[in-house]
């Protein structure tokens, strides 16, 4: 089971406390019966009163504050609140002028909101509830309780929200709720299940899988489909949604995290959204794209669309204050597809293409391609252990921008410029200063190595015993230099140097590491061979002839 660091129900009790400690300005907790109410409760306007299970955060006790909630009621984990915890909330936000309870269609805070609605009217309360219901796969099941309530939540909150706090009846906020609702559709997506506080997770999917119209309580989707790429991915979601409700501009688009999606991911989502409903003539008016509504750590988004109109859009845009209304794009997002920077040929690229490359060295480069690329998810694995793990797909980057054509070395190092990450550019240079040294004599080629690791050891700081490339380097120059003081041959020079790097990367095993993110894991990199060095060997072994 995944290990958290706290307890489900501490989780919600602690983590609450801590909210509302660190928003005092904005929201108060009221604890037993649990509920979060703003911090200076409105008066004279209809109270808007949400909640349901907790481990949907920022959802609901996020969105208490001017301009949105005036209470939430957190449940446990993926539990409806009690009804005495809804009708306490309700009575303690209740301004005179009524209260609106936004409620996510599922059937224990149905129920639970229900009783509480009973119990406030008895009391003379006037209560209205919109049920959120929004969740496109969820109606495939054709099942009782109906579509499920997920991220369409949010935007009655803030467009019944903005419409409260300038004062309209209750009747008139319903009816603008139940409007959203209707005008809205979400759809979610993910490739791990969350893990729960108390179970394992719902779902175990293979690295080649997605899960299909995930809700938000770590239960399967509806479907299980081949993993896609993220473009194809957001292209079947928009299908979905489209399907089940056609979709007219203007639209506001919100992307949102599951709860362990990076905000890379989340972006490029927004940006193949926005792309697609270009391409099918939809004006995106409206986007936002964050983590509204989660389910624990699951790691997958969901999408949702509005149809818009000037009311909704207006109230969208009306001022609002809370703790996670954030990044909001307010304005105008144009729905133009990012067009990235075309690559051209730099003059070192139309230099090299120039120069005579040869032979020896092209097939050199030619083993080392197709070595390295046997190789790379090896060497990937150990900067995993021992650094950060993004050596092997640089390499993996590296190798795939590589053109042959003129001086291979020069084209090799041009290939390895052009990859982040601190190998690729010492790789480049060192590449670059051995090009002189392919093709002469061995004085010439232990001159190069020479050089080259010298320009490493300048530009990086690292130096022998450090645990990194420079490890290999160095000896492989030195045997290379023994060679030909010894008047040996431009074979032997290569092959002594080759064995030299290779004995020197198998002894990197042995040390820590003082450079690179491979200092970070310290004694824990002990016993891992050194991905830099080892790619240095393999490199130099490539120059002896089989
Ligand atoms: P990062 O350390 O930034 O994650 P990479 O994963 O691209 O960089 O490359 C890791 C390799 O780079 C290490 O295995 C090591 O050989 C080499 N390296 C890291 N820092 C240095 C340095 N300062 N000088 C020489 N080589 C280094
Ligand atoms: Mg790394």
């Amino acid at each position: 089971m995944t290990r958290h660091l706290v307890s489900g129900s501490e989780a919600v009790n602690d983590g609450l406390r801590g909210f509302c400690a660190v928003n005092a300005d904005l929201v108060a907790l009221h604890e037993d019966p649990r509920f979060v109410l703003r911090a200076e409760p409105a008066t004279d306007k209809v109270a808007l009163v949400s909640g349901g299970g907790s481990g949907h955060e920022p959802l609901h006790a996020g969105f208490v504050g001017v301009g949105m909630l005036d209470a939430a009621v957190p449940g446990e984990v993926f539990s409806s609140p009690s009804a005495d915890q809804v009708r306490a909330a309700m009575l303690a936000a209740d301004a005179g002028r009524g209260v609106l309870q936004i409620v996510k269609n599922y059937t224990g805070d149905v129920i639970n909101f229900a009783l509480a609605a009973d119990e406030c009217r008895d009391r003379g309360v006037e209560v209205a509830s919109v049920l959120v219901d929004d969740d496109v796969p969820s109606a495939e099941r054709g099942s009782t309780p109906g579509r499920r309530g997920t991220v369409a939540t949010v935007l009655v909150e803030k467009i019944c929200g903005a419409a409260a706090e300038e004062g309209r009846p209750l009747a008139e906020l319903a009816e603008l709720g139940q409007r959203v609702v209707d005008r809205s559709r979400s759809v979610g997506a993910a490739v791990a299940a969350g893990s729960n506080f108390t179970a394992e997770p719902a779902f175990e999917l293979g690295a080649d899988e997605i899960e299909f119209g995930v809700g938000i309580h770590g239960e399967r989707g509806t479907d299980r489909i081949r993993t896609e790429p993220l473009e194809a991915l957001v292209r079947r979601m928009l299908d979905t949604l489209a399907d089940d409700l056609p979709l007219e501009s203007p639209v506001l688009l919100a992307v949102n995290g599951l709860g362990a999606t990076t905000p890379l991911e989340l972006d490029a989502a927004a940006g193949y959204a926005l792309a697609e409903l270009d391409r099918r003539g939809i004006e995106v008016s409206r986007a936002i794209v964050d983590d509204l509504v989660t389910s624990l750590d699951m790691r997958g988004l969901s999408l949702t669309v509005l149809l818009l109109d000037d009311e909704l859009q207006r109230w969208w845009d009306a001022p609002v204050q809370t703790a996670h209304w954030r990044g909001t794009r307010l304005a105008g997002v144009p729905a133009a597809q990012p067009k990235p920077a075309t690559i051209t040929a730099d003059e070192t690229t139309a230099a090299a293409a120039e120069e005579e490359g040869s032979e020896a060295a092209t097939d050199w480069i030619d083993r080392f391609v197709e070595r390295a690329g046997e190789r790379a998810d090896e060497l990937g694995e150990l900067d995993r252990q021992s650094g950060d793990g993004d050596f092997g797909p640089n390499l993996r980057t590296a190798l795939g921008r590589y053109r042959a054509g003129g001086d291979a070395f020069v084209a090799l190092s041009r290939a390895f410029a052009g990859v982040g990450g601190t190998s690729g550019p010492l790789l480049a240079l060192w590449l670059r200063t051995l090009a002189r040294g392919i093709g002469g004599d061995p004085g010439a080629y232990a001159e190069a190595l020479r050089t080259a690791a010298d320009r490493v050891r300048e530009l990086g700081g690292a130096e022998v015993g450090d645990k990194t490339m420079v490890d290999a380097m160095v000896p492989a120059a030195e045997a290379a230099q023994r060679v030909a003081d010894a008047d040996g041959s431009l074979d032997e020079a290569i092959r002594a140097a080759a064995e030299a790097a290779d004995r020197a990367a198998e002894q990197t095993s042995e040390l820590v590491a003082r450079r690179g993110r491979g200092s970070y894991v310290g004694e824990a990199g002990r016993g891992v061979v050194d991905p830099g060095a080892r790619l240095i060997a393999i490199f130099l072994g490539c120059g002896v002839r089989p």
